[in-house]
């Protein structure tokens, strides 16, 4: 199909972005992909310094919706993602990576479809029964028949009120998302540890994790920490520069493990992180069907919601 009516853009190249974008290629549509990072995968990240290779997103998959199961098999099959051994997730099921890096699922899903990096969408404009996107650099593309926000909420939000979709905008007040400070650090002698460590409280350091223990990375030992959501939101707005230091006293105070002096350490703030108030449905659909959202946000803080809240957009998008 590539008549106007079936061309889709999906706006993000993330885990649900690219989710939907394989279902809708799956039925015959006309899809485009916008992305303002660098690369695609969004929040499945990962970062090189050096000799050194650090996920600062998310850190790995676990699947407990069948449909998923197979999936994630599937991918282990194609070899871009495999089992992160000795790691449990929170319930204590085994889990999964991508490999070389978290973004890896994601290419295999969009496959050769095109994905525009680097450009911002900021508005959509109706055009004829469709619409147009108005991109941050101040051009526009289109017409296209549906658009699809794979973005989180409060961007989703900002983007329908500045389209005049105000009302639709409210839609996701209910939607709720916490921020997480990430920390990439290099140390000046091998710490002795490895796999990842799982702390308590929100208003700490909740994770830490030796990088290079994870299959296909390689490199020198490269740990990532997470601090919990209280403290990112205590330190939401100071710099990566103000930070660093009370951040390295986090990490020297919450291990309980010497892990010796430092040598690097690079700050990521997540200003959306993880979903602590889903939508509480699949999806959402506006403007008689013709804007379709999704995300983790639409049910919950994992790979696996963002995956089940694409796909199930995918198939029900009316095109
Ligand atoms: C620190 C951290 C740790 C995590 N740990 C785990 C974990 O261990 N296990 C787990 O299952 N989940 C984890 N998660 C959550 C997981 O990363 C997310 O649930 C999932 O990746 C969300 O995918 P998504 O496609 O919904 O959104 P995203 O990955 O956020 O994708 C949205 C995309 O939209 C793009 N975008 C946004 N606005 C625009 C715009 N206006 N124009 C163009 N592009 C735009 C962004 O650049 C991005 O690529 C973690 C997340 C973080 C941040």
């Amino acid at each position: 199909m590539s008549n106007g009516q079936a061309r889709v853009a999906v706006v993000g190249a993330g885990m649900a972005g690219a989710a939907c974008a394989a279902e809708l290629r799956a039925q015959g549509a006309d899809v485009q992909l916008f992305d303002k990072g660098r690369g695609v995968g969004g929040r499945l990240a990962q970062r090189r310094s050096g000799q050194a290779v650090f996920d600062h997103g998310a850190q790995y998959l676990s699947a407990t919706d069948a449909a998923f199961r197979e999936i994630v098999a599937g991918w282990m099959q194609a070899g871009c993602c495999a089992p992160w051994p000795g790691v449990v997730a929170g319930s204590g099921a085994p889990v999964a990576v991508g490999t070389p890096a978290m973004s890896a699922p994601v290419k295999e899903m969009l496959g050769a479809l095109p994905v525009a990096l680097r450009v911002a969408v900021s508005a959509l404009r109706r055009a004829g029964a469709g619409w147009t996107l108005d991109l941050a650099n101040g051009a526009a593309v289109g017409p296209f028949g549906s658009v699809v926000l794979a973005i989180p909420a409060p961007q989703a939000a900002t983007l329908l009120k500045r389209s005049g979709l105000a009302s639709a905008a409210r839609d996701l007040d209910v939607v709720r998302m916490a921020p997480c400070w990430a920390g990439l650090a290099t140390y000046e002698r091998p710490t002795g540890r490895d796999g990842a460590i799982r702390l308590g409280s929100g208003d700490g350091l909740v994770w830490a994790a030796r990088n290079d223990t994870k299959p296909g990375r390689g490199g020198m030992e490269a740990w990532t920490f997470h601090a919990g959501p209280e403290w990112s939101e205590r330190w939401l707005e100071a710099t990566a520069e103000e930070l660093a230091p009370q951040f390295a006293a986090l990490v020297a105070d919450d291990l309980g493990i010497e892990f010796g002096s430092m040598t690097t350490l690079t700050l990521h703030r997540w200003r959306y992180a993880l979903v602590t108030r889903p939508l509480g449905k699949p999806f959402h659909l506006l403007a008689e069907g013709s804007v379709g959202l999704c995300g983790d946000w639409c049910l919950g803080p994992r790979v696996e919601a963002a995956w089940l809240s694409g796909s199930a957009l995918g198939r029900e998008l009316p095109l």
